[in-house]
């Protein structure tokens, strides 16, 4: 089959969830083909690593360890496939090549000019990826909104695309924004007869436009959006606005996305949604509810824990449990614990909240109500152990204590002279060997699991024994056996804590196993309330 190559651009304004439905048409096409995401930010930053989680949302880590856009989370969610980190090209990366390579001399004495070199930088570039990837479609997400003048070197590299490829091999998705008027409560086109001219500008001619709405377009408004852009009305789909965005891919695929793929890339597509719209039939008709709390900080941003709420999600689809997120920022005190029937302490860097965090977890171990600790919450409840249980008095993360006497979250040898931020934690997907016929281990299902990292500390090995010896179960490790990856205790219903990041792998076809632990966890504690 011909290689096809589906750009989707956004116009109108940001935030109209470019990401989602670039994810949801995967959905639709990849029951029928491999299909590999590639996104483009128009940052300088040259990875989303060192970004602030408040202002950009979380950092997505992939098994590679490339820390990307958290788009990517929703790609890999909505498509079953695994990412890798050089599908997320940002213009600092674009920059940084180029400057590179003109540092080596490669331009061979030329100006090096934003067109054609640049634009021709990143038309190499995706094609190379789509091709290299063996998918046989290949989707684009620009990131921004038509207009940001960081994307209009991408723009200008995908009109290239056609005369690259073949104009039938590809496909141009514009997603706007249909407002309704309050008071006359009127559909208006204008905004997005607008963003298709910008685009017409751009010398490119969307193929499908996506209009988000609050309702479904009216035939009328259907109707001059499709002539606006020289369409025809089925080309034109309504991002309906819905309480839960894994209801896209029914959106789309009930207004005929597959068909309307189809036509345009000419080949077959056959969307198959059964299991995936049962899942989510069945967060709505749940029975029972559970209050998790999520005990952090960066609160004011739920974006910053996106995973963790998505795996959670899909645990809810699986046990059909609605479950209440409590966001607790530590920082501030603990109100409100009492009411959880189960507690995550998440990831997370410095001090600030810490101790907050470590009575939590004395509170879930004391009071045998469900721990999910990660990654930051595994060093929380390790810390907490070793100063309430192994008596170690002050024991602390080097990170926040540099001085502790008790150093038992220390850094690895191997970081330490590494200055330079960017790249310099242990990142993406480690294997850990599983103790038999521990939690881990019934959960997983496994004595060999695989999840991602993202972080500068470890349990230091000189406390494994005391730990050990005082009733923690050091219930998986690094194959070398230097490195904790895995806590639980026997004598409580469900405390467990990992220095991975399982919520990063976690989909709603299949939960991660310690999110599906947990929550079963925090079932039955309700029920035995
Ligand atoms: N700050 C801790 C570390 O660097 C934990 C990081 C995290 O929770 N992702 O080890």
């Amino acid at each position: 089959m011909q290689r096809k190559y589906i750009v989707v651009t956004g116009g109108v304004l940001s935030g109209l969830g470019k990401g989602i439905a670039m994810a949801s048409i995967g959905n639709i096409l990849s029951s029928s083909y491999e299909v590999v995401p590639i996104k483009c930010d128009g940052y300088l930053n040259v990875d989303p690593g060192t970004m602030n989680p408040i202002e950009h949302g979380e950092v997505f880590v992939l098994d590679d360890g490339g820390e990307v856009d958290m788009d990517f989370g929703h790609y890999e969610r909505f498509l079953g496939v695994t990412c890798k980190s050089d599908s997320n090209l940002t213009m600092g990366r674009v920059f940084n090549d180029i400057l590179n390579k003109e540092r080596r001399g490669e331009f061979l004495g030329q100006t090096v000019q934003m067109v054609p070199h640049v634009s021709e930088f990143i038309q190499d570039y995706l094609v190379d990826k789509v091709e290299g990837s063996g998918a046989d479609v290949g989707l684009i997400e620009i990131g921004g909104t038509v207009g940001d003048m960081e994307n209009e070197l991408y723009l200008h590299a995908v009109k290239h695309l056609p005369r690259r490829v073949g104009r039938e091999n590809v496909v141009f998705a514009h997603l706007t924004y249909v407002p309704v008027l309050s008071g006359v409560n009127e559909q208006k086109s204008k905004p997005t007869q607008m963003a298709i001219a910008e685009m017409g500008q751009r010398g490119i001619e969307p193929d499908i436009i996506i209009a988000r709405c609050e309702s479904m377009l009216s035939d009328n408004v259907r109707g001059k959006i499709a002539r606006s852009a020289g369409l025809n009305p089925e080309d034109v789909i309504t991002g309906l606005d819905v309480n839960d965005v894994y209801d896209i891919p029914m959106v789309f695929e009930r207004q005929g996305m597959s068909q309307l793929l189809a036509r345009k890339l000419d080949i077959p597509v056959r969307a198959d949604l059964g299991e995936w719209a049962r899942l989510v039939e069945n967060k709505r008709n749940f029975s029972g509810e559970v209050n998790v709390a999520l005990a952090g900080k960066y609160m004011n941003l739920e974006d910053s824990y996106a995973s963790i709420v998505e795996a959670l999600n899909h645990c809810s689809a699986h046990y059909g449990t609605k479950i209440n997120i409590d966001f607790i920022d530590t920082e501030s005190g603990l109100d409100g614990i009492e009411k959880a029937s189960g507690v995550i302490v998440p990831g997370g860097f410095g001090s600030r909240g810490l101790e907050g965090k470590i009575v939590a977890a004395k509170y879930c171990r004391e009071n045998k109500v469900p721990y999910l600790g990660i990654c930051l919450g595994l060093q929380t409840a390790v810390v907490e152990y070793a100063r309430n249980v192994c008596g170690l008095e002050g024991a602390n993360t080097v990170e926040v204590d540099a001085g502790t006497k008790y150093p038992v979250i220390d850094i690895m040898e191997s970081q330490k002279d590494i200055k330079n931020k960017g790249g310099t934690m242990r990142l993406g997907s480690y294997e850990a060997v599983v103790e038999e016929g521990s939690k881990i281990n019934k959960l997983y299902g496994s004595v060999d699991v695989r999840e991602r990292h993202r972080h500068r500390f470890e349990v230091n090995p000189e406390y494994h024994d005391v730990l050990r010896d005082k009733g923690l179960r050091l219930s998986g490790m690094s194959p070398d056996g230097k490195l904790v990856e895995f806590v639980e205790l026997d004598d409580h219903p469900y405390f467990v804590a990992t220095q991975g990041h399982p919520e990063l792998k976690s989909s709603l076809l299949a939960p991660a196993p310690l999110f599906r632990g947990f929550v079963e966890a925090c079932i039955n504690y309700e029920g035995k309330k």
